[in-house]
């Protein structure tokens, strides 16, 4: 039973979550919302812990279609980067800023990049393509971020000198972003041969999660004492983090999105979570 622990435990946090604020507001979609996304994250550890190679797929896709079929495209709440400016610059605590704050600039202090591994709806379709490890070496492309990030705030800046931050402006921008995010990150990733080069250089997001999971507590440890220098771990991770150091400033320490690929090719157990 102690494998089963930590997702338990992770689950009964969001249900507190759901239900400290399904009381505080008044309004049962919190409880629903942070229900459903715990039992994913939940069902997806226990499934985990058990041992099924899919389990983070399967949590990845759960809480990704969720946001982006359900709340994105039917109830219409723009929950991207420009969303959430909407939300901030409106001074108005929706969707945006709270999914903003749990997901990536508060929560990523407990579970570092865990959104990126999974529950993102945009890597959920680029993990499906074949590239699964980089196999070419890393580009000094990561100034993009910075680009799209600012760009994203300029839109948004543009859109209320111009007065139409409409629900429908917001809801056709949450459209095109998402378009326009597919589209790269599938482009680049055939290019470069890496599901994640979207990740690693364009995502706007990752300038909040970035800072923020460095100083996370749920993060790959490695027992030095314990390592072979077999260099497994380093072949199977995606985001190319040099786990096999503990240190947290180890080469791309805040790149790793929890995804355990290493914790499991590693032979002597040296890396653990
Ligand atoms: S880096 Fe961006 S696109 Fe990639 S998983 Fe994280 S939030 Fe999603
Ligand atoms: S393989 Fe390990 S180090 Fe690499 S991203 Fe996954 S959990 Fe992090
Ligand atoms: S897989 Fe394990 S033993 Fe091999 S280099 Fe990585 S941490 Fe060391």
């Amino acid at each position: 039973m102690k494998k089963y622990r930590s997702p338990i435990i992770l689950w009964l946090l969001f249900e507190a979550i759901a239900i400290w604020l399904w009381q505080a507001t008044g309004n049962l979609f919190f409880l629903l919302n942070f229900s459903y996304i715990g039992t994913c994250i939940g069902l997806g550890g226990i499934l985990f812990a058990a041992g099924w190679k899919y389990a983070r797929e399967f949590t990845q896709f759960c809480v990704g279609t969720y946001m982006l079929v359900f709340l994105g495209l039917i109830c219409r709440e723009n929950i991207q980067i420009e969303g959430f400016w909407y939300y901030l610059l409106s001074g108005v605590w929706g969707a945006g800023t709270l999914h903003y704050a749990i997901a990536k600039i508060f929560g990523p202090l407990l579970f570092g990049r865990g959104w990126c591994g999974y529950a993102c709806w945009t890597a959920m379709i680029l993990d499906l393509l074949p590239y699964k490890q980089p196999k070419v070496p890393r580009k000094s492309w990561g100034f993009i971020r910075y680009i799209m990030f600012g760009l994203s705030l300029t839109i948004v800046l543009l859109l209320f000198w111009l007065g139409k931050t409409t629900a429908y402006t917001m809801f056709m921008l949450f459209v095109a972003g998402n378009i326009f995010y597919y589209a790269v990150g599938i482009t680049l990733a055939i290019l470069l041969k890496d599901n994640r080069a979207f990740c690693k250089y364009i995502c706007p997001i990752t300038v909040f999660l970035k800072p923020m999971s460095y100083y996370s507590l749920i993060r790959i440890k490695c027992d030095e004492e314990k390592c072979i220098s077999c260099g497994k771990c380093l072949k199977v991770c995606p985001m190319e983090v040099k786990v096999n150091k503990s240190a947290r400033m180890r080469k791309n320490a805040t790149e790793c999105i929890l995804c355990q690929k290493c914790t499991k090719a590693c032979p002597t157990k040296a890396l653990s979570v």
